[in-house]
């Protein structure tokens, strides 16, 4: 995502949740130029906000206002609007999940804490065989005890352009990947490692 601070970044992150990072790229420079830093969009109004986030979609852009207005209040109140440094301190942000976190550290700070776990690298670790487990903490936890902190950042990446363009959820195209002699679900990967559908969304968000 477009960014040209771990702020910037921290909130972008935040925003992508259940949408594109093409859609959060059309609307951030709109945000950002009228809510420059966390001190400014901490002093904002979600529902002006909100008026700034309409092309995320009906029904999401006001949450999404409400959340990161939040989010840099949090900044300003617990951190003199600066990006705190640790998974820890992150965490504990409105609206900042293990994953955005993770994001922030890695990319913005060069030091993640953990793996980022998004839809592709969980779908992968499975049709990998580095993981059994479908779910986001245990796989994060697997790929952690495989890989050398070094990798963990450039690792996500890996995994979430292969996902993109290659690993795809449904026909993955395994006759064209370049790892297909090594991979254990090469050729019948299909329904390996895909969610569920989606139950009725009842509002929120989670990054
Ligand atoms: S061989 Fe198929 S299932 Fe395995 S990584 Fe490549 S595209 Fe995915």
């Amino acid at each position: 995502m477009d960014h040209k601070s771990s702020f910037e970044l921290l909130v972008a992150t935040v925003l992508s949740a259940q949408t594109t990072d093409v859609l959060v790229n059309k609307v951030t420079p709109h945000l950002f130029a009228a809510y420059p830093d966390a001190r400014a969009l901490a002093g904002a109004e979600p529902a002006e906000v909100g008026a700034l986030l309409r092309r995320l979609g009906m029904g999401m852009f006001n949450q999404k206002a409400r959340n990161v207005v939040g989010l840099a209040r949090g900044l300003v109140e617990r951190h003199g609007g600066e990006v705190p440094r640790t998974l820890a301190e992150l965490v504990e942000l409105p609206g900042v999940g293990r994953k955005t976190a993770n994001v922030v550290l890695g990319v913005a700070f060069g030091a993640p804490e953990g793996v980022v776990v998004d839809t592709h690298v969980q779908r992968l670790s499975q049709r990998l065989g580095w993981t059994k487990s479908d779910k986001p903490e245990q796989i994060e936890r697997d790929l952690m005890a495989l890989f050398p902190k070094r990798d963990w950042d450039m690792l996500s990446h890996t995994l979430i352009f292969h996902g993109r363009r290659i690993c795809f959820a449904r026909k993955p195209a395994c006759g064209g990947c370049g790892i297909n002699d090594a991979c254990p679900s090469a050729f019948h990967a299909e329904n390996v490692g895909r969610k569920a559908p989606r139950s009725p969304r009842r509002g929120g968000t989670q990054a």
